[in-house]
């Protein structure tokens, strides 16, 4: 139900849509980006809200609907996409199976994970939490946001990096944005990694956001993920509440 008045009334109405595949595109060994034409449908978001997709006739011991996050942005005009992780499930096989032409059936827009385009921004990612975060970046880009953007990333291998070389080459175009990775299993690690390793941690939290003015925080992931981050930033570093906004992907 969407509710008129009150603090979300900004948000556009969530509706159903027919949506076609225009592509998919691998990411990482097992993660995939889809991206369906919205055109002539008049579906609009704001950066970043996320999405309920179904596949009608999937036959998956918990239905055929997963919520997904959009990966792209609103300023991508005529699309929209997410990115998934693509387990051995009913549900994703059917996803990676998709062809172009091939629809799903998208509810949404939902979710206010919102990018204030006012205010510093601290990126907090976990391994697929990084999705609605590429999708604020990149609307970060295209709309001239001014102040700076720290995105800390962290995956288990360098593979599972997704948005990697993406996301390095909007740093070089963007001098206020800084990409910074780390990895949490080097030894499954199948690529040389020199960098970074271990989770996000309070001091590389505290030492990123240092010369920030009143950054705001947020934070994707697994619960388990999100839960300890958000405490860190609580509990360590005295954030206020109203500065975190976060997003739990819950359901793997
Ligand atoms: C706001 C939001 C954004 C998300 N964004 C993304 C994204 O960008 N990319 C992405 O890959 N995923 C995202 N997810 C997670 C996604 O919706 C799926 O849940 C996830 O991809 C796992 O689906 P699956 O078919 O691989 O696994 P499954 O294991 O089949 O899980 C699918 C469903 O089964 C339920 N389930 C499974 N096992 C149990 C159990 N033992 N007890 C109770 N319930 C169970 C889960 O709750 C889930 O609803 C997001 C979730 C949320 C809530």
């Amino acid at each position: 139900m969407h509710v008129v008045g009150g603090p979300y009334s900004h948000l556009p109405p969530p509706a159903q849509y027919s949506l076609p595949l225009l592509e998919s595109r691998q990411e990482s060994p097992t993660v995939m980006t889809f991206r369906f034409s919205t055109e002539g449908t008049g579906f609009r978001h704001l950066s970043n809200q996320f999405v309920r997709l179904a596949l009608p006739g999937v036959d998956d011991p918990w239905g055929a609907v997963r919520s997904f996050s959009l990966s792209s942005s609103p300023t991508e005009q005529g699309s929209i996409a997410i990115t998934a992780r693509i387990s051995n499930t009913p549900f994703k096989r059917a996803l990676a199976a998709l062809r172009p032409g091939e629809t799903a059936i998208v509810y949404g827009p939902l979710g206010a994970l919102l990018f204030d385009s006012e205010r510093p921004a601290v990126f907090l990612a976990g391994g697929i939490g990084i999705t609605p975060l590429r999708g604020m970046i990149r609307f970060a880009r295209d709309s001239s946001f001014p102040h700076p953007i720290r995105l800390l990333y962290s995956a288990r291998t360098p593979e599972e990096l997704v948005f990697r070389s993406e996301l390095d080459a909007l740093a070089r175009e963007m001098p206020k944005l800084k990409v910074d990775y780390s990895i949490t299993r080097p030894g499954e690690a199948r690529t040389p990694w020199t960098g970074r390793v271990g989770r996000i941690s309070q001091t590389w939290v505290a030492a990123s956001a240092r010369d920030l003015d009143r950054p705001r925080f947020y934070v994707c992931g697994l619960p388990e993920m999100v839960r300890d981050l958000v405490q860190i930033l609580r509990g360590g570093l005295n954030v206020p509440a109203h500065d975190i906004r976060f997003e739990i992907f819950r359901g793997f």
